[in-house]
Formats: structure tokens, C-alpha cells, sequence
């Protein structure tokens, strides 16, 4: 997505599907990113383009179909719940004690990049809203 004008390019271009995305690859550490959170459900690390002085992504370690928030089947309510929860853990852990914005885009409209859920936890700033 670096070399896209920007996110929103990005979004435009990518073209929704469930096969494997560059997530599974840092997933499997296939290529590096800095991870903050690890457990056996999910991962959290740091966005390569960050919007905000925190800007960490959460995601399922399966996708399970779970390609966006739209795609959310009665099966996935836990591991929705923990990634959000883990946001908390997370937004604690980087000391966002006065606030912190959670952000999951959905479809092309939705500036949707990646086709495997991510929840996006942002802070270090004040936010604005509404938002773009
Ligand atoms: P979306 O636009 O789909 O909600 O968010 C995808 C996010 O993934 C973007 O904020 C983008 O910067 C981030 N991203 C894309 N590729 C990589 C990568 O290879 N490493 C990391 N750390 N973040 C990435």
C-alpha cells in the first residue's frame, strides 16, 4: 500500500475476495512486522503507514471467512469480542489512558484494503469527528 498514492487507492483497487492476503504472511512471520500483542487467537502490530502516533492493527490469527465485518457469521461473536477486547489490552498497554479510537472498514466504501478483519486502534492524538 506504500507504493499506492493512497488508502484509499488502495481500497479501491483491492479487490474483495477470501484468498490469503499479506496478513497471513506476517501472521507466519513470513515478513516482519512489530508485533505488540501475541496470543493463540490473535495478533496485534504496529500499521506500516500509521494515521496516529498509536496506530496498531488487530487481527485473527484464522480468518474463518472472516474476510470483513460483512462477512460475520453467529460462529465468529467470539473472536469479534476478543479482538476487541484485546484493543482494550492493547490501548492500555501503549498508555492511551485519555482515549483512543477503534476504526473496522468495511467494502470498497468502506476503505477496505485488506480482505481479512482487522480492527484498527488508534491514538497518541485528539481525533476528529465525524470521520473521512
Ligand atoms: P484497511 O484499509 O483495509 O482498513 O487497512 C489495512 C491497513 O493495513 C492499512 O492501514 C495499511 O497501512 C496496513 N498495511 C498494509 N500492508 C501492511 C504491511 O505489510 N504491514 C503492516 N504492518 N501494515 C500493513
Amino acid at each position: 500500500s506504500s507504493l499506492m498514492a493512497s488508502e484509499k487507492e488502495a481500497a479501491l483497487a483491492a479487490v474483495p475476495s477470501d484468498s490469503p492476503t499479506i496478513f497471513d504472511k506476517i501472521i507466519n512471520k513470513e515478513i516482519p512486522s512489530t508485533v505488540v500483542y501475541e496470543d493463540d487467537k490473535v495478533l496485534a502490530f504496529r500499521d506500516i503507514d500509521p494515521q496516529a502516533p498509536t496506530h496498531i492493527l488487530i487481527i485473527p490469527k484464522s480468518k474463518d471467512g472472516l474476510t470483513g465485518l460483512s462477512k460475520a457469521e453467529e460462529r465468529h461473536c467470539e473472536i469479534l469480542g476478543r479482538l476487541l477486547y484485546t484493543a482494550k489490552l492493547v490501548a492500555k498497554q501503549e498508555g492511551l489512558e485519555d482515549g483512543f479510537r477503534i476504526v473496522i472498514n468495511d467494502g470498497p466504501k468502506g476503505c477496505q484494503s485488506v480482505y481479512h478483519i482487522h480492527v484498527h486502534l488508534l491514538g497518541g492524538r485528539q481525533m476528529n469527528w465525524p470521520p473521512g
